[in-house]
């Protein structure tokens, strides 16, 4: 059940604003392809992108993730490949959230293997005491606490990624 409003849609807002800002300063003269890591970073993808002043190339990635359950298991597969070349290219990585980092480090590591220019990582959300890979988070919105959070693209087995705040979920059991 959803427990407790953690973010509000002007809070969500200041971030993307901030992280747009800082990157619209240092795109000027790159060829940067912009990759949204579906589904859950869809929304933040979008908000992002669309105050970028500077011409990107858009592309999208799924990986495995959770499944129905609040853990990772620690080990991804891709389900839908990017459709655009990215050799030589400067590439931005757009997630929602980085937990314990494990998802992060497959993608950075299987698209690094097709020889981008430069990978870095914009991060709506991390929640850095969670973590068991170090991965260098170039852009990070908010950083959050131990909590499972949905809402704004995150989901629970699906549902809630169409609220527009983000919200604490707690299963059943535990509440
Ligand atoms: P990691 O591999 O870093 O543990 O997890 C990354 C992925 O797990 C995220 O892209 C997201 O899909 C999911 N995830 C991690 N923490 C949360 C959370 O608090 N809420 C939701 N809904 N998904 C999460």
């Amino acid at each position: 059940m959803l427990s407790e409003k953690v973010l509000s849609r002007e809070q969500i807002d200041e971030a993307i604003e901030r992280l747009a800002a800082r990157l619209n300063a240092e795109l000027a003269g790159r060829e940067a392809v912009f990759v949204c890591v579906l589904k859950g970073a869809v929304y933040f993808f979008t908000e992002l992108t669309s105050r970028l002043t500077t011409s990107v190339v858009i592309d999208f990635i799924q990986v495995s993730s959770y499944g129905a359950t609040t853990e990772s298991s620690g080990t991804v597969t891709l389900v839908k490949d990017l459709t655009v070349d990215i050799s030589g290219k400067d590439v931005y990585v757009v997630e929602d959230i980085v937990d314990t980092g494990l998802t992060l480090a497959d993608v950075i590591a299987l698209l690094g293997a097709r020889h981008p220019r430069s990978v870095q990582v914009v991060t709506l959300l991390s929640k850095p005491s969670r973590r068991r890979k170090e991965v260098p988070l170039d852009h990070v919105g908010i950083e959050i606490p131990d909590r499972f959070v949905v809402g704004f693209g995150l989901d629970f087995a699906e549902h809630f990624r169409n609220l527009p705040e983000i919200w604490e979920y707690v299963p059943q059991e535990e509440a």
